[in-house]
């Protein structure tokens, strides 16, 4: 493999645009730019296209009705709607519930209902990322407005058990509505909304190799929310902004492809992450898995280089092509440790040093043997250069 190769391994943060996906797109940016709701024939084009996108939607949720999908801009503002949607509809309860290990789009808008008054309690994981359901099923009351529980952790992988999360909230007060953020659920593992049975699920095109600024929500028939953006009569009165065709156009195409190359995923990226872990995992010294023995979707693991920074490695695999994350998009940038693998309790000797590699049906065996052949020899370079040298000692006497 040549050294002067890109080898994206940070899925998570974003994936390629898929180029049917782009080719599916093409066409409604250029001859079908009508708005879908002029009244000419001209439009036509354009509206069919979105009743038809609604439609894959609603089969990649496997809702019952095209009526509980809803495009939106991202991820981020699915979850918004849904926080801010179901607690402007129902101001009665002023309990709300989620995890501690949420992406900030949950965690912030919790933060804020939390400096408006609300009683906020965020529930806890084990050392592997495993959701504390003993924990939720206290603390869920008859003044639970609402609780947000995420499918797939961005950083770890770790899947939680969402079916139980709604069953344990539902029998305590079947009132409480439960949004599920499946962000990082989408195209990595089947998202059937009959059987999670939550009130509201959102995915984001750009982490299924869709373009960013595009996603979708499904909101159960029935489903009270008042919308985050108040205009015209888009999107039932629910979403308003002129409808975003070609990326509604290719969420779709995308959602086609993940649901067509799941066993893929669940296989193949599955074998590739394995290989990928177990041999770093053998290969270098100083590591430890930060997940251990947790349900996983197949394409992410994240690994603890201990006592070495994982802004140093990240920058070292940049030399050679190698795109991964420590902490997720939003937080690195910030020195700042990871609030996820903070509350998994990851000791604080890899806390700084913890990558996320995340693949994807795109990532090759190639790619794979050039990360195993490159990587032990830089974390070679940086243990020697690490303030942390007995401890490395004792480590490296005990593997
Ligand atoms: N939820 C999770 C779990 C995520 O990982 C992300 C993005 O990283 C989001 C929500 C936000 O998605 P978007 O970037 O489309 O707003």
């Amino acid at each position: 493999m040549s050294d002067n190769k890109l080898i994206y391994l940070d899925n998570n943060a974003t994936s390629a645009i898929d180029e049917k996906v782009l080719e599916a797109m093409m066409p409604f940016f250029k001859e079908n730019y009508a708005n879908p709701s002029s009244m000419y024939s001209f439009g036509a084009t354009a509206q069919k296209a979105v009743v038809e996108a609604r439609g894959i939607m609603k089969d990649f949720f496997n809702a019952k009705s095209e009526k509980e999908i809803y495009f939106t801009g991202c991820g981020s503002e699915g979850a918004n709607t849904a926080i801010k949607g179901v607690l402007g509809a129902d101001k009665t309860k002023k309990h709300i519930i989620t995890t501690k290990v949420e992406h900030p789009c949950v965690l912030n808008p919790y933060k804020y209902y939390e400096s408006k008054g609300y009683n906020v309690d965020y529930i806890g994981v084990n050392s592997n990322g495993e959701l504390d359901l003993d924990e939720l099923k206290e603390k869920v009351s008859s003044n639970t407005a609402l609780v947000s529980c995420m499918y797939a952790n961005n950083e770890t992988g770790v899947i939680f058990p969402v079916e139980k999360v709604v069953d344990i909230v539902k029998s305590k007060n079947p009132d409480t509505k439960v949004f599920v953020d499946a962000v990082q659920a989408a195209g990595k593992i089947d998202i059937d909304v009959q059987k999670i049975n939550a009130d509201l699920v959102s995915v984001s095109g750009h982490k299924f190799h869709a373009p960013k600024g595009i996603g979708a929500l499904y909101a159960k028939a029935g489903t009270l929310f008042t919308p985050l953006i108040i205009g015209g009569h888009q999107e039932r009165g629910k979403r308003a902004g002129t409808e975003n065709v070609p990326y509604i156009v290719g969420i779709a195409k995308a959602a086609q492809l993940a649901k067509d190359s799941l066993n893929y995923e669940l296989t193949e990226v599955k074998r590739l992450r394995d290989k990928l872990e177990r041999g770093l995992l053998k290969s270098v010294f100083n590591t430890r898995l930060n997940s251990g023995v947790a349900n996983r979707v197949p394409n992410t693991t994240n690994i603890g280089f201990e006592y070495i920074e994982g802004e140093l490695i990240l920058l070292h695999f940049s030399d050679i092509g190698i795109c991964a994350s420590s902490g997720s998009a939003c937080t690195s940038g910030s020195l700042e440790p990871s609030h996820v693998l903070r509350a998994m309790g990851v000791p604080f000797t890899s806390l700084h040093g913890s990558v996320r590699f995340s693949l994807s049906r795109f990532t090759t065996e190639d790619e794979i043997d050039y990360v195993l052949e490159k990587v032990p020899a830089i974390i070679e370079k940086l243990v020697k250069i690490s303030p942390y040298q007995e401890e490395l000692e004792e480590l490296r006497a005990h593997k």
